[in-house]
């Protein structure tokens, strides 16, 4: 608990102090005047972090310190009125130039409201008479250990593995971050025009039905993290088989780019193998680094009505399809899950944009060879792979429709077609929601529209 603080403040010795004075004086007489730029006069600079007013009591707090003499002390307190406790307090025998003190006001007990945290520091120098110099440093803070309440405005959604779902909610303070988390990944919730949150999050499709737990958290401006298991219906989609044919004629046909992708392979087919493996996981890390970058995602939807695909294609690849992929002599090589819906029309058939939205990348991308993204809004953002030509630039907003670019063979497409992927946070999930107006208008804009009163 709190108790009086302890004077720290040594009285007297103003004697000795104008000693010292007058040695300094003489010292700087003889010549000695670098010496005397050189000294230490200061105590060690002090800043906290994280620079932010308000904290929560578990909030994990840093002083750092640095001198040029080292650092000798630090006692670092929490203050109230005339109530204080030390939080804190350390000496070192080895003077280091810079220390970092990591704390916590757990066991403070401090109430809620404004208090001051205070850092008195001294140096190694001999200033003091070897006490050193010593800086006191204070703050104005303000404890706030409630977490955010979240209040989910919408019915639980049904999310298909591989598939898509949004739910609107509310929140009880400001935030600093807010979505939810499924395993390692994170869905961002945005605030929308009427105050309410929207966050739209993906059944990864490599995960399983009983191993789906998707949390919503909230973290306010003072660390305090609220985080509760999401209700959802996980429902299970079963995905079709396939397998894929890699002749030494495809091999052949490719060996430009496969030896462009990994150069270090020594045989075409050890080249194919390491762009089916490693090529591809680097690719769909780049594909989530993309999606995380808040400069790619508009943080409201930017597209209404039905998705569009490339007109007059057949379907020659599905989302989910597991691979397995044969040699020239039928023998199993590797296999891997398709990630989006594979559609063949004419060769370098112009491809419309899906919906409207922004272009956020216009590049080649490893397997994906020539690849345009577009984001359309809370995460969503849509993928067309295997080019042969662009036509729009980044930073374009296009409209349903615009001719994004041609269809072609580009990365590890073996004929003419368009990859056509769609990302949530930037993970492939299942394009045929997307394409169902019905699904879209039941399962996304119509719960956009809940009344968050
Ligand atoms: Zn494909």
């Amino acid at each position: 608990m709190f108790k009086r603080k302890p004077s720290y403040r040594s009285s007297g010795k103003r004697s000795s102090g104008l000693s010292i004075l007058a040695l300094l004086l003489i010292l700087a007489a003889a010549g000695a005047g670098a010496w005397v730029l050189m000294r230490d006069l200061s105590g060690p600079e002090v800043s906290v972090r994280p620079d932010a007013e308000r904290v929560g009591l578990a909030q994990p707090l840093e002083v750092s310190l640095s001198d040029k003499s080292g650092v000798q002390s630090v006692t670092i307190s929490v203050k109230r009125g005339s109530q204080s406790m030390v939080v804190k307090q350390e000496s070192y025998a080895v003077l280091d130039k810079k220390r970092t003190i990591a704390f916590d006001l757990k066991d403070t007990r401090l109430p809620e409201g404004a208090f001051e945290l205070e850092v008195r520091a001294s140096d190694g120098s001999y200033a003091g008479f070897g006490k050193g110099n010593t800086f006191t440093y204070t703050k104005q803070m303000v404890l706030d250990s409630k977490p955010p309440r979240i209040a989910v405005k919408t019915v639980p959604p049904a999310i298909h593995r591989g598939g898509s779902a949004l739910i609107v909610y509310t929140l009880s303070e400001e935030v600093v971050k807010t979505g939810v988390q499924v395993g390692e990944l994170f869905f961002p919730g945005y605030r929308q025009e009427n105050g309410a949150y929207a966050c739209l999050f993906a059944f990864p499709v490599k995960m399983r039905t009983d191993g789906y737990h998707p949390q919503i958290m909230a973290q306010d401006k003072a660390g305090n993290v609220t985080s509760s298991r999401l209700l959802v219906r996980a429902l299970n989609r079963n995905y079709r088989a396939d397998t894929l044919n890699i002749p030494d004629s495809f091999l052949n046909f490719k060996a430009n780019e496969l030896a462009q992708l990994c150069p270090e392979q020594g045989t075409p087919l050890e080249q194919y193998l390491c762009a089916n493996n490693k090529v591809r996981a680097a690719n769909d890390a780049k594909l989530l680094e993309v999606a995380a970058d808040p400069a790619n995602v508009t943080p409201h939807f930017v597209w209404e009505g039905p998705f569009r695909r490339l007109p007059r294609s057949a379907v020659k690849a599905n989302f989910g399809d597991h691979r397995t992929y044969v040699d020239g002599s039928r023998t199993k090589i590797d296999e891997q899950t398709h990630m989006g819906l594979d559609l063949a029309s004419v060769a370098q058939a112009p491809i419309p944009a899906a919906a409207a939205g922004r272009v956020i990348w216009v590049d080649y991308l490893g397997i994906h060879g020539h690849m345009v993204l577009i984001d359309h809004g809370l995460g969503l953002m849509t993928q067309y792979s295997h080019l042969t030509d662009y036509n729009v630039k980044v930073g374009d907003v296009v409209k349903p429709g615009d001719t994004v670019g041609t269809t072609g063979v580009s990365g590890l497409a073996g004929g003419d077609h368009l990859h056509f992927g769609v990302l949530v946070g930037g993970v492939p999930v299942q394009p045929l929601e997307w394409l169902d107006a019905s699904w879209v208008k039941n399962n996304i804009t119509s719960r956009l529209k809940t009344n968050v009163k």
